[in-house]
């Protein structure tokens, strides 16, 4: 069996907080059990929100909690060029679409929510004709490209993944992955070439990631990864979910709530320890 490769991928758009560091200890200490590595991967394809700064303070943070990790870090702000890749092969099959809609067109058609309570898209731009994309390309208007579920839906079959927990030594379960959920979702933004999905399923599969430890607020994502390994023909990896820690109002942690960061809590004398301790970690 290969070596377990497992990987923390945060995204530097703002200061890492304790609920990045539960899921860095947790990686970490999954990494060990399983006699394996833990990678750092940072997650910056959104070149708006995301800054060398916050990239710099994640190296410091995970390093002041002692983690380690091997070197070079993968970056994804330098892999735009694979990203396209992968999402020529798609339209290469015919599952990507141009989608013109703006936020309030797919909210006004939206046909349900998704997974994340965010509007379903209706499926508008799938009709479009070519000469019609032609004429909204020509035009200027701002174009995004999405999946057409249906018919990647139709050229995978039923698709399945392996879970564990809620110890990541507990024996593997099998799970169907709903994508139907998600509808066509976007691979490539309309301001970066590629989207959160694609860059994610394409980064596991460069790293050999074998097992993907990651929050519950991001499982029903795996439906679309487990689509997009089986379309991209890359291998399946394992997944593991594991808690959130919340706010005294029992919300999740972020910077919109002003979760406070792991540096404002260093600033207040907190060690290492402390941290490990307030996240339930021992
Ligand atoms: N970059 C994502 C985040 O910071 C996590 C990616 C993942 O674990 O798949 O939320």
């Amino acid at each position: 069996m290969s070596q377990p490769r497992l990987r923390f991928a945060p995204s530097p758009n703002g200061l890492l907080h304790l609920g990045h560091a539960l899921s860095a200890l947790l990686t970490w200490d999954a990494a060990q059990k399983l006699g394996g590595t833990a990678y750092l991967r940072i997650e910056d394809i959104d070149r708006e929100r995301c800054k060398p700064e916050f990239t710099a303070a994640i190296f410091e943070d995970l390093a002041w909690l002692g983690l380690s990790w091997p070197e070079p870090v993968l970056v994804q702000s330098e892999r735009f060029e694979l990203y396209a890749e992968a999402a020529n092969r798609l339209r290469d099959m015919d599952l990507l679409y141009p989608c013109f809609c703006t936020r309030t067109e797919i909210a006004e058609k939206a046909i349900g929510t998704d997974p994340d309570g965010a509007p379903l898209y209706a499926g508008t731009c799938r009709h479009l004709s070519n000469a019609e994309r032609i004429e909204k390309l020509e035009r200027g208007d701002k174009v995004q490209f999405r999946l057409d579920s249906q018919a990647a839906m139709a050229r995978t079959g039923l698709l399945t993944f392996t879970l564990v927990g809620p110890s990541i030594l507990d024996r593997p379960q099998i799970r169907y992955a709903r994508p139907e959920r998600w509808g066509d979702v976007v691979l490539q933004r309309k301001d970066t070439p590629t989207s959160y999905h694609l860059s994610v399923v394409v980064d596991d599969a460069a790293q050999g990631i074998t097992h993907v430890t990651r929050g519950k607020d991001l499982e029903a994502a795996t439906d679309i990864h487990v689509l997009l390994q089986m379309l991209l023909a890359t291998s399946t990896v394992c997944y593991h979910f594991h808690r959130l820690v919340l706010d005294n109002a029992g919300e999740k942690l972020s910077k919109s709530r002003k979760s406070p960061s792991l540096r404002d809590l260093r600033a207040e004398g907190w060690t290492p320890d402390d941290v490990r301790r307030a996240v339930g970690f021992h």
